[in-house]
């Protein structure tokens, strides 16, 4: 028996979107490739609210975050992280030799601006990277406060971790100044993991002009100038695969409308949310709580391996907490193409097992 996912990615796909990834293949440098390249581009762009050049990558989203802190940063790149997914930035930083400072918050608080304004005043890093959507704890950070104090440094280039959040969300890139905002598509966009998205500022490019050695694959700049002399074609063989999904469910986003969408994930949080307060407690501070997925604190000490174990056999699957959270919380995942009343059944079948 299939179980309906509610776990933060992969999420389900719907069976008309999966179909899409079953289109016959065509040559990656014929006129076909570049229009579907060019059409799942001015999606992305009215999606994400920028002009910026939109890049494709065929790994999951840490492939695109390794090629933004290694091909952008020139001196040495602030990390700010809340939790697992913002460490992974520190991470990937130290592997490819990269000079950072990894600048923690206590887990369930945001990144503050205060905090971010603090390091770059120093002038020592000309990259920092903020996760919008800290899926391990639940939490979304404030943006538009941050990017507020990061546009005052005007060297610095702002990357901005959207994996989880971007499509259940409104996240105006340009607005923001974000120069690389990087998601993937097993999130809250709602297709199988395997494909990666970022928007790449003309900052972000001249940027990485100045650093010699930014891998090969994940070369951004590569990606970038291959894009732009060879009509949006990409160096090496991209997933056809998963674009065909890709265009397709943009269409779908759009025939929803991004405002309904960005709603009824707002509506299934407040569900979610409230009923974490009325049973358990939220993980993260409440005004941080993410519209995506929700952590829960493990307050009533439940068995969450058992509690998934029950769900399973009811056709339903649920996250345990993510690394040292993982028996003090649980996490609810309520994106992409989850709606209201399967939220609602979720709740009320878990109901039916707790003590
Ligand atoms: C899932 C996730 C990642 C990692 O993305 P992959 O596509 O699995 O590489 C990074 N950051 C956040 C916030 C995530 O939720």
């Amino acid at each position: 028996m299939h179980k309906k996912l509610f776990i933060p990615g992969p999420v389900d796909v719907l069976p008309e979107v999966l179909e899409r990834m079953a289109t016959p293949m065509i040559g990656h440098r014929s006129k076909e490739a570049s229009a579907l390249q060019r059409s799942i581009s001015e999606k992305m762009m009215k999606l994400m609210y920028t002009q910026n050049q939109i890049m494709l990558s065929t790994t999951s989203g840490t492939g695109l975050m390794e090629g933004a802190i290694r091909s952008c940063t020139r001196k040495r790149a602030a990390v700010f992280s809340v939790g697992a997914f913002g460490k992974r930035w520190y991470e990937l930083a130290t592997g490819n030799q990269v000079p950072a400072d990894l600048f923690e918050s206590e887990p369930g608080h945001p990144t503050t601006p205060e905090r971010v304004d603090a390091a770059l005043a120093t002038g020592k890093y000309d990259l920092v990277t903020i996760t919008h959507n800290e899926t391990s704890t639940g939490l979304m950070n404030a943006a538009v406060d941050l990017a507020e104090v990061i546009r005052r440094y005007p060297e610095v280039v702002f990357a901005m971790d959207t994996v989880s959040s971007l499509g259940g969300t409104k996240i105006e890139v340009d607005a923001l100044g974000v120069d690389i905002c990087i998601t993937s598509t097993q999130k809250a966009l709602g297709l199988p993991p395997g494909l990666a998205i970022c928007s790449f500022s003309e900052k972000a490019v001249a940027a990485a002009r100045q650093v010699e050695h930014r891998g090969y694959y994940l070369d951004l700049l590569s990606l970038y100038d291959y894009i732009q002399k060879k009509d949006h074609q990409y160096p090496s063989t991209p997933s056809l695969s998963h674009m065909y999904a890709l265009d397709y469910q943009l269409d779908r986003i759009f025939e929803e409308g991004p405002e309904n969408r960005f709603s009824r994930h707002k509506e299934m949080a407040d569900l979610v949310q409230t009923w974490a307060e009325e049973n358990f407690a939220l993980f993260p501070q409440k005004p941080f709580a993410s519209h995506t997925l929700t952590t829960i604190r493990n307050t009533r000490e439940i068995n969450i391996g058992d509690l998934n174990k029950r769900l399973g056999e009811k056709g339903y699957a649920i996250s345990n907490g993510y690394g040292n959270l993982k028996e003090k919380t649980f996490r609810i995942a309520h994106m992409a193409d989850r709606t209201v009343d399967e939220v609602k059944e979720l709740l009320q079948v878990i109901e039916s097992i707790l003590p």
